[in-house]
């Protein structure tokens, strides 16, 4: 609980969102790799947030498969 509350605007590494460009908001920051990271608005974050997830999902289960091969 509260996790999210940690993210700081000065710990950001970026200053302007990826996606408008727009500076970044103190309000929509996520953490990417261990770093955080900012965007305008929330909807930006979660976009952001939602591709990431996608990503990662996919990478794992890569991997599980993988692992599964037994030459
Ligand atoms: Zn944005």
């Amino acid at each position: 609980m509260g996790a999210e509350q940690t993210l700081r605007l000065e710990d950001c590494i970026n200053d302007v969102c990826p996606w408008s460009g727009d500076p970044v908001s103190a309000d929509s920051l996520s953490l990417y790799r261990g770093q955080t990271v900012g965007f305008c608005n929330p909807g930006c974050r979660d976009k952001f947030e939602a591709a990431t997830r996608l990503f990662e999902s996919k990478m794992s289960a890569q991997k599980r498969k993988d692992d599964g091969n037994d030459w």
